[in-house]
This record gives structure tokens, C-alpha cells and sequence, in this order.
């Protein structure tokens, strides 16, 4: 049976409590335990699949087809334990299971309440799986205070009460202000928030306190005094340079021995953290640089492409250089005739996924550039489809190339669809059939799809194999019909669907590195296992760099 930390976050948000539960999973892992990481998220939609990028950074695609929170994407990349659709749930996809059931007549025809049948579905979800893992760690979105998150944390206090003692331990985070008229640290806010948590039954066991420096001897004694935690269990979370230093960090902090203590596990074995100090240095001692272009939408936002980012550092931690990634919006391009002055001096250009029209026209003169100019070039599902769409205009002389996407958005037929809209695909065993006005949430082809690659392409050769299995997440495909003649113009179709209907990937001979992907390969990079075509991408740029 799983022991469980339940994470929850005080004074203020976007406090790194995502990194801090993955960085204590990997920790975990590190002394010999089993881990599983999920997330609650108290916000009423039902996924974060039809929030904006903008607002809501990355959605994090599982490979069972879930679309989730980017805490998710974390957690993977810390602890390499594949995420799954129960991993991860909010508010709104509580509440409907709940309506559902009431209108199917489960509840026997009691009036329901949030306690307990909104609180006993948030129970139930904690519990899945429980016997698989050592430890279960359960991240709370938002902060302590939060109207929406109350079922949360009074379900998270219920299930501990349900558990024999010992078996579930509350983490807390925090902010310690710095005030630099008065020069100290302040601890004030933090007391609140524990004493929110207390007002609602939670004691935390251990105080995660982000701080700008070190916490002085007395602010930490003020703490744990204040706060009724041990004074080894305030522990500092402060500014780092790198994501990856943080099981290191915390590991000298002392989070995983504080959490062990909390649990009573003595003595604990310790942990080999050899992995990570090799991780370390290679974020920290890079032998070089990149310059890579991503020409993409939401540019404003890093969160939003968090995976890119994430892959490309592990893609340059593979090569033992520093990758500088510089984001493009693509809407520039769209108004230049000439992009050559804007990505002149770059190693290697990426185009990563998106949806709707915007920025487009920018993303296919990118790939034209890329593709004549022989610079490296990475497209993501959609930074694909524009590949295929500027090879069909400029190689194949189809003036018209277009995505069927663009068309449905604007309501009228204006191009020639290279790219259309899949009505119907095969999952396993099963057809699944869409319309175009189904409903925007979950219509797409998700999750993990196999793909056969030609043997003797540029991509066989990165993945060392011909069979791969890679998340999705898109309505539209590349169209097999012009297949044959784009092989003949020199964009070869190297991985497909097992059926042999979809393509997956395309890549341009006699270049040095074009490959498209219909796939998210970012979805399953790691710090310590970079994703191959991401660390096969950075070493064309390394490689691209020597020749200028
Ligand atoms: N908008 C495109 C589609 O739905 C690409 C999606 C993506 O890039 N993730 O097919």
C-alpha cells in the first residue's frame, strides 16, 4: 500500500510546487522507491485541452491519450515514469462524473452534496492504483484559500483520516518575502497560510519555503515555532540556475529526509544520486553554443512550448553544448517577403505544433528557407504539415497547397488540401469515426500511436530501429496522395502508420537535417534519456555551426 504526500501551495502561485513534487519524486526514486506523481487541478474545465496556450502554457499529451496539465510533463521528465490519464483531474471532470452519476440514478435518489459524493469522486480518484507504487505524491493546484480548491483539501483531509496514522504526510509551499529596506526575510505571510491550512483541518509536516537566499537560523526557528513543523523540516527552495539541479538541491536541503522522517522510515536507504550530478554537469559545463529558431505562435509564453524548450536543453546536454533557443513569432514572417534577414545566423530552425491559421504563411516561408538554405530543420505536427504544404507550392508547383484547417476556420474553400481533416482511424482494434462539429474537447487523434519507419532513412538510422511509438495530439493529416510525387522531388515519406495510411514522418534528401514528425517527440524527452531526434537535431546545429 503507497504511502502519500500531499503537496499544497500558500501566499502566492507559480511558486515551483510542480518542480518541488517531481524533484522530490526523482529523490525518492533515487533511494530504491517506487513513485507515481499526480495533479488536481481545482479549475472548472474539465481538461486543460481546450484552454489557450496563452493562458494555460503547454497541454501535456499522455500516452493514453489524456490531455493534461504541464506539471505532468515535470513529473515525467524528473522521474521517467510514464504519466497516465488517472494522473491527472479537476474540478470540472469531478463535477460531471458526479452529474453523470446523479442523472444515471446511482446516488438512489439522495440529494447530493460536495460532502461527501464531490469529495468521496476526488477520494476515489487519489486511491487509483495505490497498491502499485511506494509512494503516491498528489499535487494541489492553486494556493490554500482558493474557493475552488476547498473539496480538494477537504477530501485530501479525509482520505489521510481514512488511512491508518503514518501513511499520508502534508508538504507545504511558500513564499518568504524579501524586504530590502528592512533587509530581512519575512515570515509573516507563510504563518497565514499554514494558518489557513490548520483553519481547514491540514497540519503541514513539512514547509517548503522559496526565498531568494539562504533562510537565516532565526527565520527558521520562527517557522517551525509558528508553524508547528520541526525545524529540520523547513526546508529552502531557492532560485536556481537550471530545473535540473533541483534533486541535488533539495536532496543538500534536506526534502527527502525530512519527508522520510515524517513517515518514520529508520534508518532509510540512501540514495545514488550519480544520475543527476552527470545531468548537472551537463547543464553547467557546456563545451558550446546553439542558436536555434523556434517559429511559432505562442511566443509570448514560454510555458506554452515547456516540452521544446525542455527537449532542446536535453538535446544540447547530449551534445555538451548550451542550446540559446530564440523564439520567433511567426506572424512576422507572414508580412516579409523575405525572411533570409530575419533567421540568417541561426543553426538549426524548429516549427513547433499549433492550431488555426495565424502565423501560417510565416511557418511556411521558415521551412522554404530551411529546406533551401540546408539549415537543420525540426517540424512539430503542425511545423510537418507546413513542410509538406511549402514542398507541394515551391517543389510540386501546386500553387494552391493547403490545410483543410484553414479552410473550415474561415468557412470557405480556398485551398487545395495536402493537408485534411481525418474523419476516421484505427486504435487498436477498434475504428473510431469524428465529425467535423463534434465537440472541440477530445476529438483529436491522441496519445500513443505506433509508426513504421523505412529502413535506410535519416530517421531509422536516429531511432536505431524501424518500429516507434509516439504521442499524438491533431485533427488533420498529411494526404498520401501526393506521396509519390513529392519521393520523386525528394521529401521522402520514412515513417507511416502500420496501416500505411497516415504518415508520420517526412524527411528532404540531400539535406543535411529535414525531418518532419506528425508526433510530439518532446512529449518523452529526458534530462538523462534526451529524446533521439532531438539530440540527432542538436548535433546537425553543432555540426551547422562549424560550417559558418
Ligand atoms: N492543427 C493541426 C492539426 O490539428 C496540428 C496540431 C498540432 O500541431 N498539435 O492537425
Amino acid at each position: 500500500m503507497a504511502r502519500f504526500v500531499f503537496i499544497t501551495g500558500g501566499v502566492v502561485s507559480s511558486l515551483g510546487k510542480g518542480l518541488a513534487s517531481a524533484a522530490l519524486g526523482a529523490l525518492l526514486q533515487a533511494r530504491g522507491y517506487s513513485v507515481r506523481l499526480r495533479k488536481l487541478d481545482p479549475y472548472l474545465n474539465v481538461d486543460p485541452g481546450t484552454m489557450s496556450p496563452f493562458e494555460h502554457g503547454e497541454v501535456f499529451v499522455t500516452d493514453d491519450g489524456a490531455e493534461t496539465d504541464l506539471d505532468l510533463g515535470h513529473y515525467e521528465r524528473f522521474t521517467g515514469v510514464a504519466a497516465r490519464k488517472t494522473d491527472s483531474v479537476s474540478s470540472g471532470r469531478i463535477y460531471s462524473t458526479v452529474l453523470e452519476k446523479e442523472r444515471r440514478g446511482d446516488y438512489l435518489g439522495k440529494t447530493i452534496q460536495v460532502i461527501p459524493h464531490v469529495t468521496n469522486e476526488i477520494k476515489d480518484f487519489i486511491a487509483i492504483g495505490e497498491d502499485e507504487v511506494d509512494f503516491m505524491l498528489c499535487e494541489i493546484g492553486g494556493t490554500v484559500g482558493d474557493i475552488e480548491g476547498l473539496p480538494f483539501f477537504e477530501a485530501i483531509r479525509q482520505f489521510a483520516q481514512d488511512k491508518p496514522r503514518g501513511q499520508c504526510i502534508f508538504m507545504h509551499l511558500t513564499l518568504l518575502p524579501f524586504i530590502k529596506a528592512s533587509g530581512e526575510l519575512k515570515t509573516k505571510p507563510t504563518q497565514h497560510s499554514v494558518k489557513e491550512l490548520r483553519s481547514i483541518g491540514l497540519a503541514p509536516d513539512v514547509l517548503v519555503c522559496r526565498s531568494e537566499g539562504a533562510i537565516p537560523e532565526k527565520e527558521r526557528e520562527k517557522l517551525a515555532l509558528f508553524c508547528n513543523v520541526r525545524k529540520d523540516s523547513v526546508i529552502a527552495a531557492q532560485d536556481l540556475k537550471s530545473i535540473y539541479e533541483a534533486p541535488l538541491v533539495y536532496h543538500r536541503e534536506g526534502l527527502d529526509q525530512a519527508v522520510l522522517d515524517a513517515f518514520g522510515i529508520s534508518p532509510a536507504p540512501q540514495p545514488n544520486l550519480e544520475k543527476w550530478k552527470d545531468v548537472a554537469d551537463r547543464v553547467y559545463n557546456p563545451d558550446g553554443e546553439v542558436r536555434v529558431a523556434i517559429v511559432g505562435k505562442y511566443t509570448q509564453l514560454e510555458d506554452a512550448y515547456k516540452s521544446i524548450a525542455e527537449a532542446l536543453t536535453h538535446g544540447g546536454m547530449h551534445n555538451r553544448v548550451r542550446v540559446r533557443a530564440e523564439w520567433i513569432d511567426a506572424e512576422i514572417f507572414d508580412r516579409e517577403d523575405d525572411v533570409a534577414p530575419l533567421l540568417e545566423g541561426y543553426n538549426a530552425i524548429l516549427v513547433p505544433g499549433g492550431f488555426g491559421e495565424r502565423g501560417t504563411e510565416g511557418k511556411i516561408k521558415a521551412a522554404q528557407f530551411a529546406r533551401e538554405r540546408k539549415i537543420p530543420y525540426l517540424g512539430i505536427c503542425l511545423g510537418m504539415q507546413m513542410a509538406v504544404i511549402e514542398a507541394a507550392r515551391n517543389l510540386l508547383g501546386v500553387e494552391t497547397a493547403g490545410s483543410e484547417e484553414f479552410d473550415q476556420e474561415a468557412g470557405r474553400k480556398r485551398f487545395e488540401p495536402v493537408v485534411y481533416h481525418l474523419k476516421e482511424w484505427v486504435e487498436g482494434n477498434r475504428t473510431i469515426q469524428r465529425d467535423a462539429d463534434d465537440d472541440k474537447g477530445g476529438t483529436m487523434r491522441l496519445g500513443a500511436y505506433d509508426a513504421v519507419l523505412k529502413s535506410g532513412s535519416a530517421v531509422a538510422d536516429i531511432y536505431g530501429g524501424t518500429s516507434i511509438s509516439e504521442r499524438h495530439r491533431h485533427r488533420y493529416e498529411v494526404d498520401i496522395k501526393y506521396r509519390d510525387k513529392l519521393e520523386a522531388l525528394g521529401l521522402k515519406f520514412s515513417g507511416m502508420s502500420p496501416d500505411g495510411r497516415l504518415p508520420e514522418i517526412v524527411e528532404v534528401e540531400d539535406h543535411p537535417w529535414f525531418i518532419g514528425v506528425q508526433f510530439h517527440p518532446e512529449l518523452k524527452s529526458k534530462p538523462f534519456a534526451p529524446h533521439p531526434l532531438f539530440a540527432d537535431f542538436v548535433r546537425a546545429a553543432v555540426e551547422q555551426s562549424r560550417l559558418v
